[in-house]
């Protein structure tokens, strides 16, 4: 068994994730979060709104996760949300085309799909399944598609990414943060990719969380975060462009000297890259087993101008991406205004006002509505946009919606004035930082995962960061007798009215409840003996990791729990050593 294997059974027996549809089957791509593999998601998530919408303060909306087709079309996910494909002729199942080459010989990425066709035939490579012949490579769009509605007039799709619900809401979002930039929007939710025979398990999944953060700023200011001084002496992991070329290891660099030496792109990146470390680590990533990747030149979408990765080392799978930090410029919001014809700019007032000379057009109306009809609307906004030069012609050309139209000088007065212009508009640049959720999930299952001995025994316990533990603190009678029973329920009940996550828990001897609970990576147990009724209403706190335990008044257990968990402190700070 491989650490994968040990994880993935601990998650299915102790209840954090196990496939979906299990009754009947299973589908590859779909897992279930059980009891406590929902409570760490939804932990980790708060924890990321910790990060984001308290501390950034990013506000959070929620989009559906179907989308309108004009939507995606925009973004350029029908036209190029693609994966190369190559199917069986004997057995028809499917594969990347690209994953079944790599299985045989090392090909860099990026190859066309005649090139991987060729190679497919030139090394005869055969279905995996079956040993047929594999036809010719093609693209296969991982969106799912559906209908809008009944009948099949309107088609609709499965968001890809959460991020288009913010792009398509700039212009009430811009409102609602009174019309200035820099401003950032969040939101969390499924998104649904119909990856091709997805074989990682949890890590390539059909249904997956997204957590992503849309910071839309101004393109003059990306190297001026307000908040810069707060990461830049941070140490992290870079493994450049260069280094991935050379062969060399990442480099260890301060995120100040990132931005001043050009490996990073600008501060506004580079912050988002440092807040990504913060984050990941606070919620029990191993430090030693993260880095931050650039993207190649060769995988950056064309209009992005820098990405990076954050990239976890995981047992099975070597270096896993599970967040993207990606600078998007004006790509998706020019996109969105050209296809839906709002105007998606931000007026950027100047400091004073600036003398400009500005060319006015005043076209015969009387002339050209009557004419024109429907079109004149567009003839009158296409001259206005026109130049002195252009319009100091006998007659001037127009493409209106793909047909020339000549309009005649006697048509339209025209003259250069000086104005006072007031600002100016711009569409603002994103920088987006892009969390999978699940893959985080995993990573800290992963990461957590450890064996050691505990009272001569191995044992095998989690040891999760202490805020996003599922549970928090186990409280356990000694023995399943009264009066210690009574006293621990009545305790477990006033920690719960605090708001800790508490499991109260009597069955089998007490040896195997802490062993039940390092399983379940409860940071801190609560026992109750007969010392707690008979003597000084004391209890022992157990401490998961170090196996410490301290003796400590039941009065103090909402603000001993509340310090503990608020920081990494032993618990010895807390109580006294038995
Ligand atoms: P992307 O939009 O491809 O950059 O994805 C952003 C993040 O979403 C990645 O870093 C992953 O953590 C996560 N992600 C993307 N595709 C999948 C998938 N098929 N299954 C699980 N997580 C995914």
């Amino acid at each position: 068994m491989d650490k994968y294997d040990k994880v993935f059974e601990l998650a299915k027996n102790r209840g954090f994730i196990w496939p979906s549809f299990e009754i009947y089957g299973g589908a590859s791509g779909f897992y279930d979060y059980g009891p406590l593999g929902a409570t760490l998601k939804r932990k980790i998530e708060d924890a990321w709104r910790k990060f984001y919408c308290v501390g950034e303060g990013f506000y959070e909306i929620e989009a559906p996760t179907i989308g309108v087709e004009a939507i995606f079309e925009a973004s350029g996910h029908v036209g190029g949300f693609a994966d190369p494909m190559t199917t069986c002729e004997k057995c028809k199942e499917s594969f990347r085309a690209d994953h079944i080459i790599k299985g045989q010989m090392e090909i860099p990425d990026g190859l066309s799909k005649q090139q991987m066709t060729d190679l497919i035939h030139k090394h005869n490579i055969k279905c995996p399944e079956c040993g047929g012949a594999l036809g010719d490579v093609y693209d296969f769009n991982l969106m799912f598609t559906t209908w809008i509605g009944p009948g099949q007039k309107k088609r609709g799709y499965l968001r890809p990414e959460t991020a288009q619900g913010m792009f398509v809401d700039f212009p009430r979002l811009l409102r609602f943060y009174r019309e200035k930039l820099p401003f950032g929007v969040t939101q969390i939710g499924k998104s649904y990719r119909n990856e091709i025979s997805p074989r990682q398990g949890v890590i390539r999944l059909r249904e997956f969380t997204q957590a992503e953060a849309e910071v839309f700023v101004n393109p003059e200011f990306k190297d001026k975060h307000p908040n810069f001084d707060a990461v830049k002496d941070l140490v992290l992991p870079l493994y450049d462009e260069p280094c991935q070329e050379t062969g060399a290891e990442p480099k260890k660099m301060t995120v100040g000297e990132a931005v001043a030496n050009g490996t990073i792109a600008n501060q506004y990146l580079a912050y988002y890259v440092a807040l990504t470390h913060q984050f990941l680590v606070s919620v029990g990533i191993d430090e030693n087993r993260l880095r931050f990747r650039q993207h190649l030149k060769n995988e950056r979408a064309h209009y992005a101008t820098d990405c990076w990765d954050a990239e976890v080392l995981l047992d099975r799978f070597g270096w896993v991406e599970i967040v993207g930090i990606a600078d998007r410029t004006n790509y998706d919001l020019t996109a969105h205004q050209n296809r839906s014809e709002v105007d998606l700019s931000v007026f950027l007032p100047y400091e004073t006002p600036k003398k400009v000379m500005k060319t006015v057009v005043t076209p015969n109306m009387g002339v050209i509505g009557p004419r024109y009809k429907g079109k004149a609307g567009k003839i009158m906004a296409a001259l206005k946009s026109m130049s002195q030069d252009e319009l100091d012609k006998p007659e001037v050309k127009l493409d209106i919606d793909g047909e020339e139209i000549i309009i005649d000088s006697s048509l339209f007065e025209h003259k250069t004035v000086e104005v006072d212009v007031s600002g100016e508009n711009i569409i603002p640049h994103v920088v987006e930082p892009s969390y999978g959720i699940d893959r985080t999930l995993y990573s800290v299952l992963e990461h957590a995962y450890d064996e050691d001995i505990a009272d001569g025994e191995e044992r095998v316990v989690m040891r999760f960061a202490r805020g996003v533990a599922p549970i928090t603190v186990a409280v356990l009678p000694l023995l399943s007798r009264e009066p210690l029973t009574g006293k621990a329920q009545s305790i477990a009940r006033d920690l719960k009215c605090a708001g800790f996550f508490v499991e109260y828990d009597e069955s089998g001897t007490i040896g195997k409840r802490y062993r039940r609970n390092d399983e379940a990576g409860t940071p801190f147990c609560v026992t109750i003996d007969y010392d707690t009724i008979e003597k000084d209403d004391t209890v022992t706190i157990r401490d998961r990791d170090s196996m410490v335990q301290v003796r400590a008044p039941v009065k103090d257990l909402v603000p001993i729990l509340g310090g503990l968990i608020m920081s990494n402190k032993p618990i010895t700070e807390y109580g006294k050593r038995v």
